[in-house]
């Protein structure tokens, strides 16, 4: 059945959130949250909110749906001050419902502090059990909360020593804001598993999860967060102190170039629109085959395809039309829309595919659900030969770090092998990139990446029966 998020049979990987966090005198703070977070939205789109604090006290505006869903020009004119963090949420811990949305604000006898998380931790049971231990009980059952409570009620005299103090016992990823009344506080986890980005506007300081958001606001980009930064923000300017732990590797995830990130972003000096032409070109090398035409699934894998074609020096077409204004419905289609497939999301161009050999570049196949209809669909529109080519290699682990894949035992790849995967998809052949030349692509060193769920090398233990309902479940089993 189709998924209520328009993706036809919900064979897409899905993005954990993005956050924004502005120290902005003299800005229009949640404005500038609200056109980051706008550019943030492919990260997540269930929830979105905005708190904002003027060095008194903290406002806060959530609710489910996208971000221009979410705010009316009253709501962000109730949200005054000069700093805010903002949030667009994906569940991957905790359900999707209201009470879950993004930043949480939770009291302390240091004051309010208001909490924006990016990413999954693995040892969420553990830390809920420890803060049950102080007698507090979260109100929400998303790790984020967890983790400001923890912080709320760790011994310390400011908010920075209680954060040190907690950090080294949270493990998992998290790029996250906090933001108390008087100061904004970015932390990446020590193995800067989720991007996390510094700009500036003006005077202004903005920290965002892609370097897109910054672009759209009109600010420049300074530098990554570094892996175990704690940057704190206020009337002081910057400074930033790290998170002990000697355990810890970069582990950045290798699925932002491949997927998650926009093209248009920036992580690690490299443009992720760049590498994926990279990966098509690659692709190409390690997968050539006479065809007439090389087209993407868009709107993910078009770069990669214009490398691709690029280098086979095949022609660039589009045979696949995206519905670009599709996004979360809960009517689902009737038994008649229902066979008709992906065609709530792709339609076909039988004039540009009619008689051709067509090469059809994505960038991954996750549960295998989507792509037998993508390839029926271009036999139906008169493609002679449908030649799969992905920019990525087979996908045979599950992510616990901040990324909705698919439980193992539902991952194609960890089921099949790869003419088995053809054949069922009904393709005419089928290539996946390597892993070396994903690398290779991307340009960076691969000590740099997790590359988990191609090679099962977590960065840290992670738990493999780990459901994102788990503070649900343990609240039901008391
Ligand atoms: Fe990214 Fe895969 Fe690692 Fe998850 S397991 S963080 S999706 S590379």
């Amino acid at each position: 059945m189709p998924r209520p998020d328009g993706d036809p049979a919900g064979d897409r990987m899905h993005e954990a959130c993005g956050v924004i966090g502005i120290f902005g005198p003299g800005e229009e703070v949640a404005r500038l949250a609200f056109f980051g977070l706008y550019a943030l939205q492919h990260r997540g789109q269930e929830s979105a909110g905005i708190a904002t604090a003027d060095g008194h006290r903290i406002g806060l505006y959530s609710d489910m749906g996208l971000v221009s869903q979410v705010f009316s020009e009253d709501d962000l004119a109730g949200l005054t001050g000069h700093m805010a963090i903002g949030h667009t949420r994906y569940s991957t811990t905790g359900s999707s419902c209201v009470e879950n949305a993004q930043p949480i604000c939770i009291e302390s006898d240091l004051g309010p502090i208001a909490i924006a998380h990016n990413g999954n931790l693995v040892n969420t049971s553990y830390l809920a059990e420890r803060l049950e231990e102080r007698g507090d009980t979260p109100l929400t059952t998303t790790d984020s909360e967890i983790i400001g409570r923890l912080c709320a009620t760790a011994p310390g005299r400011d908010w920075v020593e209680r954060i040190r103090h907690t950090m080294p016992f949270v493990k998992g990823a998290y790029s996250m804001v906090m933001m108390s009344p008087r100061q904004l506080i970015a932390i990446r986890d020590p193995y800067g598993i989720r991007p996390l980005c510094l700009g500036r506007l003006g005077k202004s300081w903005i920290v965002a999860s892609e370097s897109c958001a910054l672009d759209t606001i009109g600010a420049e980009l300074l530098r990554e967060i570094q892996r175990g930064e704690i940057l704190i923000i206020d009337e002081g300017g910057p400074r930033s102190c790290h998170i002990d732990d000697p355990d810890a590797r970069a582990a950045l995830c290798i699925f932002e170039y491949i997927y998650f990130a926009r093209p248009d972003s920036v992580i690690d000096d490299t443009l992720v629109y760049l590498a994926r032409e990279r990966m098509g070109a690659t692709l190409a090398q390690e997968h050539p085959v006479e065809a007439d035409l090389v087209m993407p699934v868009p709107d993910s894998a078009t770069p990669a395809a214009v490398g691709y074609a690029r280098a086979s020096g095949l022609p660039y077409r589009e045979g696949l039309i995206k519905n670009r204004y599709i996004g979360r419905t809960f009517i689902q289609p009737d038994q008649r829309l229902r066979e008709s497939g992906v065609k709530l999301k792709f339609n076909p161009l039988p004039d540009v595919l009619n008689g051709k050999r067509v090469v059809v570049v994505d960038d991954s196949i996750v549960r295998g659900t989507t792509t037998p209809s993508t390839v029926a669909l271009l036999r139906r529109a008169g493609a002679r030969e449908v030649h799969m080519r992905v920019t990525s290699p087979p996908m045979v682990n599950s992510c616990y770090l901040g990324i909705d894949t698919a439980r193992r035992e539902e991952l194609i790849a960890a089921n099949m092998d790869i003419p088995s995967i053809c054949r069922h998809i009904g393709a005419d052949s089928l290539g996946y990139l390597s892993l070396h030349g994903l690398i290779e692509s991307i340009g960076l060193p691969g000590d740099r990446f997790c590359q988990a769920c191609f090679n099962g090398d977590y960065p840290m233990p992670v738990q493999l029966d780990l459901d994102k309902l788990v503070l649900e479940g343990a609240r039901r089993a008391r």
